[in-house]
């Protein structure tokens, strides 16, 4: 009876181990598969018979095969997201709660080319500004403006953004905490702004200056005109008129300008003979009695073609060129205009042999107002548009402008214009004399 308990209770202990087995290796098998994201059924041999065990394979089959789907689903909308990105002008970038860069689009790593590694690192450690670093504060908090502009630091420079932030929106409802920005290029209107600006300041304060004198004379002359001499008065009376003169200057230079730099500028182009047009122009200085104490010399090529120009223009930029070379050079100097050709260009060049320009300063001169010398440019006469508006012409030509100068031995101004070879099968090359 013992024994055949015994045998009987080992049996069932047996039979208990054997199920353990199976379970174990079933669980084993539930753990690999589910692991490896396969198929249970697939790896399962025949079925077990077992509803327990075959309801938990099914059940098992369908979350992996929704997961595998989900899965597709998501990289396929990842890739059509980030595709979609790809193809924007703006910058855009996703954070996650600590501030570690999830997502980042090329555009960004167009403008800023240091954050071509920017996943997964800090924000902060790759995008350099302070502004934007308070902005993700602020976001986080719920306190940042819909939109701000912002510097950030290059490695060379600076570059002025537009960011706009939003909290990406939790499914759970739980605290949303990934942050997406977007960020645009607003450097070039930064730049035409502070430009813009600039002008503005130095056109108030080149008015200013003629005009307080004209009034302050003007009130003197009305107070006391009656008790003055003759000769004060006279003297009151030049003062108001050099003024208004230079007041008078410096507004056509400005609208000069302002034509020259209006979008769609056009210049009136006529077919010139050069060397004739630019003979008339020195003959016609060396009139005047402002060069009276100085030397104009005019060297060209024995013969060169036509040359299609605007004449009144082109007369504008020898006459910029040759008081400028009056006026900052002794009596006594040399001018020398040269007309030369260079291939499919001529170039005309003014030298003369005065005190020279600094070479710091040669990069500027083209720029509105910017005067090397200014008490002495202010007192003949000078508005610093000058070389502006001669660059300006040249360009509205399709031609160039430069200075070479060194310091003592005199400054040279050359430009060079397009010759438009066409036009010379029509004309005769020019061959005067000056
Ligand atoms: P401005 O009306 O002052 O002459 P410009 O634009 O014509 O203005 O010239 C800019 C500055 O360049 C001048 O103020 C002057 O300091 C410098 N400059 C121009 N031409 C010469 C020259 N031939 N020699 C020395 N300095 C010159």
């Amino acid at each position: 009876m013992m024994v055949a308990a015994l045998i009987g209770l080992s049996l069932a202990l047996l039979w208990a181990l054997y199920r353990l087995q199976q379970h174990r290796s079933r669980l084993r098998l539930l753990n690999r598969t589910v692991r490896a994201r396969r198929l249970l059924l697939q790896e399962r041999q025949p079925e077990t018979g077992e509803t327990s065990w075959d309801a938990l394979a099914e059940a098992t089959n369908s979350i992996i095969s929704e997961n595998a789907e989900l899965q597709q689903l998501r990289s396929g909308q990842l890739a059509q997201l980030q595709a979609t990105l790809g193809t924007l002008r703006e910058a855009v970038l996703i954070l996650d709660p600590d501030n570690y860069v999830l997502m980042a689009n090329s555009a960004l790593h167009t403008l800023f080319p240091q954050t071509q590694h920017i996943i997964g690192e800090r924000v902060e450690t790759v995008l350099h500004s302070r502004d934007f670093q308070t902005f993700v504060d602020e976001l986080r908090r719920g306190r940042s403006k819909p939109q701000t502009e912002m510097e950030f630091l290059t490695d060379t420079d600076s570059i002025w953004m537009q960011a706009t932030g939003t909290i990406i929106p939790s499914l759970d409802g739980k605290p949303a905490e990934w942050a997406l920005f977007v960020l645009h290029d607003v450097t070039r209107q930064k730049q035409l702004e502070s430009v813009r600006k600039d002008f503005v300041a130095n056109v108030s304060h080149e008015l200013r200056t003629p005009l307080s004198i004209i009034k302050g004379y003007a009130e003197t002359l009305l107070e006391g005109h009656r008790d003055m001499s003759e000769a004060d008065r006279e003297q009151f009376l030049r003062t108001i008129h050099r003024h208004g003169e230079r007041l008078h200057l410096l507004l056509e230079d400005l609208l000069s300008l302002s034509r020259l730099e209006a979008k769609g500028a056009t210049v009136h182009r006529e077919s010139l003979k050069p060397i004739s047009f630019t003979a008339a122009i020195v003959e016609d200085y060396r009139s005047r009695p402002a060069a009276r104490a100085h030397t104009l010399e005019f060297t060209h090529d024995p013969v060169l073609p036509d040359l299609l120009a605007d004449p009144l223009k082109l007369t504008q930029v020898f006459e910029n060129l040759l008081n400028n070379a009056l006026k900052y050079t002794p009596a006594g100097s040399t001018i020398s205009i040269g007309l030369h050709r260079h291939g499919d260009e001529i170039e005309i060049s003014v030298r003369d042999d005065g005190p020279g320009i600094p070479a710091a300063d040669l990069p500027h001169l083209f720029e509105r107002f910017y005067r090397v010398d200014k008490g002495r440019s202010r007192e003949t006469g000078g508005t610093g548009l000058g070389l502006s508006i001669v660059k300006h012409i040249c360009q509205l030509h399709g031609g160039r402008t430069w200075a070479e100068s060194e310091l003592g031995k005199g400054t040279t101004f050359r430009i060079r214009l397009p010759l438009n070879l066409q036009a010379r099968t029509r004309n005769q090359e020019d061959t005067a004399t000056a």
